[in-house]
């Protein structure tokens, strides 16, 4: 079904987060990388709610402290210091973060703000060890071209980044965060919400996303950028859609989501239809532990040995709504699972839309229904746990299905890796920001802004334009290079490499496309090795042909050379000496074709010494020897 986005008035707005590669984090000295390792350093927090200045908590942060989670902070010396660890005051705003910003600020026609005032923004899931996220903005106002539309660019701020979940311990009351990440400086852009399409929402983030990694100060890799996207249909709702991680997913979760809300929506219909009340959906809670006394389903007998017993609540006139798909693995019945699980900590929940099924027995449902006082045409749900989580996960599934009959709820949804969506946390209150005291203000001057203009990448259409020129590229490839992570390095490995540019550029784009479509972590490889194995290639100690496999022995060596690759590849070249005795040998054991076809056997030849020989030799060299040998004889 091809889906007219202009008609049922979808918008779409963006926003943008991309780490930026300064040598220091933004409030310290720290450099803005990752550690693998073991940490050298824990310590364990309590959570606890950050009354802000102006007396508000939002309730989704302070749901999270209801909670009583503790925090088990990770960090390792040479990433974090006793700011992350917030012992310490945070150091002045890093300016070279505020360049960059600045720099991709004015590419996007914006307008710099005098003063910048850096801001607390609470969040207390204990990503961030003050219970705040400090962020600024550093410009406003702005626009740029896509194609022939203009998008309004509303603002661009710089932010810390919060510290990575490496886990849970103790069933979810213990929660381990990294600190490595935190304080790593983001730019974050914000676009109005004037994009009308999946395929734009993808063509906008691409132009943003080129636009930011011509500032240089991109990093490069998978979670260095992350989108946010609010969706919107004027019959749904607005949707606050967390962490897409690559920007060649964001038309699958747009359309995902479109698709979701007209399913819900059609869903809100068939029960309006159904004649179904908001005041018949009761918290009435049945336990229905007897019913299951002796069953055989392993996920019900495990809580029942545990002690934990099984509540129930009949959803009237919803038969049949639960198993309604709303998008690829994801069911009604999975909302309210989603629902269940926060709000009440519980594995998951069983519903008749899908009995039987896992060692439920047609017999037990039947008595689950008399029980609950169910017919056919109703849908019970039921909770195997203690009794305070089954209560909260019935109730919130109750919740759930009362705003079915509204149509859409507004959630805040976080994006999974296959473009589909799940439920994250209700939607959070707009008064969250107050003034960061222990940062002075910073004034963009004047000479600031002119030092900054005067050092701009050049636009994009025009470097298409200089690399065609240049370099020889056509089109097609100038702009597959233009829009690549590796337009910058593009230059300095021809200049430095002896290879030919065409050569680099498919590379660097076709090649290097295809290998990360096939699973290989491209980003492990750096820049400095990808210069090296060119520069190998050019003094002909890898021959051209070799350049993936050697890439891709890089990627899950990290930290070794090219030529420790092409030594563990077996991919030493042939001297001239070895590759002329090759060649006799195979023109030896090919003598009867020689005799017959004279001349004319060098294609075969050829392709019996090019496959013994590929990526040893180079093949220019192995066709001017054939020849020489061939007519020598
Ligand atoms: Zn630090």
């Amino acid at each position: 079904m091809e889906i007219d986005y202009a008609k049922i008035g979808l918008k779409v707005g963006l926003e943008i987060h991309q780490q930026l590669n300064t040598r220091a984090k933004l409030f310290c000295g720290c450099p803005p990388a990752l550690f693998k390792e073991e940490p050298e350093i824990t310590f364990l927090r309590r959570l606890r709610p950050t009354q802000s200045e102006l007396g508000q908590v939002d309730p989704a942060a302070f749901f999270e402290f209801q909670k009583g989670v503790k925090i088990l902070y990770e960090a390792n010396r040479a990433t974090s210091c006793l700011v992350e660890m917030d012992e310490e005051p945070p150091h002045p705003l890093n300016m070279e973060a505020v360049e960059a910003v600045l720099t991709a600020a004015l590419m996007m026609n914006m307008q710099p703000i005098d003063e910048v005032h850096v801001m607390r923004k609470t969040v207390i899931d204990g990503s961030n060890t003050t219970g705040f996220q400090r962020t600024c903005i550093i410009a406003s106002d702005g626009w740029i071209k896509v194609g022939e539309k203009t998008i309004p660019i509303q603002a661009a701020s710089l932010e810390e980044d919060a510290a990575r979940k490496t886990g849970e311990e103790d069933g979810g009351k213990i929660i381990r965060y990294r600190i490595d990440r935190l304080g790593i400086p983001l730019i974050e852009v914000a676009t109005a919400p004037v994009i009308y399409s999946p395929a734009e929402a993808e063509e906008v983030a691409f132009a943003i996303g080129r636009i930011l990694r011509d500032t240089c100060k991109a990093m490069r890799g998978l979670g260095t950028i992350r989108q946010d996207l609010n969706v919107s249909l004027p019959n749904g709702a607005l949707m606050e859609i967390k962490g897409v991680q690559e920007l060649e997913l964001i038309s699958k979760v747009v359309k995902y989501e479109v698709q979701r809300q007209l399913v819900l929506i059609s869903i809100k219909e068939e029960l309006n239809k159904r004649g179904i009340k908001k005041d018949a959906l009761q918290q009435q809670f049945i336990d229905v532990t007897e019913v299951f006394k002796q069953t055989r389903c392993k996920v019900i007998r495990k809580a029942l040995d545990k002690g934990c017993g099984i509540l129930a609540v009949k959803l009237p006139l919803f038969s049949g709504i639960l198993k309604r798909e709303l998008i690829p693995n994801v069911r009604f019945g999975t909302e309210l699972a989603d629902r269940a699980r926060f709000w009440g900590r519980v594995g998951g929940i069983f519903h008749t839309d899908e009995m039987p099924a896992y060692g439920i027995t047609a017999a037990e449902v039947a008595a689950l229904r008399k029980a609950t006082g169910a017919g056919e045409e109703d849908a019970v749900v039921f909770v195997a746990d203690n009794e305070e989580n089954a209560r909260d996960a019935l109730k919130a599934v109750v919740e759930r299905a009362q705003e079915a009959l509204e149509g859409v709820p507004a959630e805040t949804r976080t994006a999974k890796e296959d473009g589909t969506t799940r439920y994250m946390r209700p939607r959070p209150g707009a008064a969250r920001m107050y003034p960061e005291t222990d940062i002075p203000p910073v004034r963009l001057t004047a000479e600031l802004i002119e030092k900054v203009k005067a050092h701009l990448p050049e636009p994009a259409e025009k470097k298409v334009k200089r690399l065609m020129r240049e370099y020889g590229l056509n089109e097609k490839l100038a702009k597959q290079i233009v829009d690549s992570e590796y337009g910058l390095l593009f230059e300095s490995v021809v200049r430095e490499s002896n290879v030919a540019a065409t050569t680099v550029a498919a590379f660097l784009t076709e090649t290097l496309k295809s290998l990360k479509r096939e699973g290989i972590a491209i980003e492990k490889v750096t820049d400095n090795q990808i210069r090296d194995l060119f520069k190998a290639v050019g003094a002909g100690e890898i021959a051209k042909e070799a350049a993936s496999d050697v890439f891709v022995w890089l990627s899950k060596n990290e930290g070794k050379s090219c030529q420790e690759a092409a030594a563990a590849l077996g991919l030493k070249m042939l001297s001239k000496a070895e590759l002329a005795a090759l060649i006799d040998r195979v023109i030896a054991e090919n003598r009867n074709v020689v005799d017959k076809l004279g001349a004319k056997a060098f294609g075969t030849l050829m392709g019996v010494v090019m496959r013994e020989v590929r990526g040893k030799a180079d093949p220019t060299v192995v066709n001017t020897l054939l020849k020489e040998r061939l007519a020598n004889r």
